[in-house]
């Protein structure tokens, strides 16, 4: 029985670190950094809960990523492709889903991805476990929102060529997003530097600004990667981007980085506050 439970604690261990190369978002670090310091944010009346939960929101942040392995439907809610609807700012794509899907059709709509409706109905289901103070559940959609809220600021989860797979980048998504920003932790975590969150009137149109903040950053981190290469060198395999390559991406990619990241964090904390007024901002202490 307990090699068994041991067994099992190995391989969901092993399958944590496979993972990010499945490019589901921010790597599993990163995620839990923003998170935290998403709730070091929020003010007083709401961060009760936060505060007393902030290893496990910060732990299960990285949740939406795991489901993808029970769900198929789940992969397409981290990311939205915007540039597959004409030239910016994309007015092309109606941001009502309905109206989104009347024109393009579900399945295409669904296939660039729908990361920022995900957002806008997460919002919804921690109000709604907020209202109820359901712990279990406010816990789960709090993690969920800020996932979701948390790709939307990674450049890649805003563009069809989320991998640099068409522009000779190939394997950017994971050398940016894990090993680059891994590779520099304290640097990193001092970078993200949220603001006072504020509260937001609609979730669904936030969630698109910011893919459109987001968006701008993609080209210069796919130039940041080839400038970061030394000219010359093959690299056919990951042991080919050595120390030198990173401290370069980190370099050239740093200052909208730290912006990114700060603007993460500053998003989620938003959303969570959101959600708690228009909860009705409830006693969420001792939960
Ligand atoms: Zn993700």
């Amino acid at each position: 029985m307990k090699k068994t439970t041991y067994f099992l604690q190995a391989a969901a261990f092993a399958a944590l670190f496979l993972l990010p190369s499945l490019l589901l978002s921010w790597g599993f670090w990163a995620h839990k950094a923003i998170t935290r310091q998403a709730i070091s944010v929020l003010p007083a009346e709401a961060k009760a809960f936060f505060v007393e939960h902030a290893d496990s929101i910060s732990e299960k942040s990285i949740d939406p990523d795991l489901w993808r392995r029970h769900d198929d439907k789940e992969g397409n809610r981290h990311f939205i492709d915007i540039d597959n609807y004409g030239a910016y700012p994309f007015a092309d794509l109606p941001r009502d889903y309905n109206a989104a899907v009347d024109k393009y059709g579900e399945e295409q709509v669904y296939k660039m991805g729908i990361v920022p409706w995900r957002v806008a109905e997460m919002m919804d289901s921690l109000t709604t476990a907020m209202k109820a103070r359901d712990k279990k559940l406010m816990i789960r959609y709090t993690t969920a929102v800020a996932h979701y809220v948390e790709d939307i600021h990674m450049p890649l989860h805003t563009v069809v060529n989320y991998d640099g797979q068409l522009s000779g980048n190939k394997g950017i998504h994971s050398r940016y997003e894990r090993w680059m920003l891994e590779a520099h932790p304290e640097d990193v975590l001092a970078s993200i530097q949220p603001n006072t969150p504020q509260y937001i009137d609609n979730a669904r149109d936030a969630a698109f600004a910011w893919v459109l903040d987001s968006f701008i950053w993609a080209d210069n981190l796919l130039h940041a990667d080839s400038h970061a290469k030394v000219p010359g060198k093959s690299y056919s395999s990951r042991e080919d981007y050595d120390s030198d390559y990173y401290a370069k991406l980190y370099q050239n990619t740093r200052a909208f980085t730290g912006l990114q990241l700060s603007k993460a964090a500053t998003a989620t904390a938003s959303c969570w506050l959101t959600a708690w007024v228009n909860a009705g901002k409830p006693d969420l202490s001792g939960l």
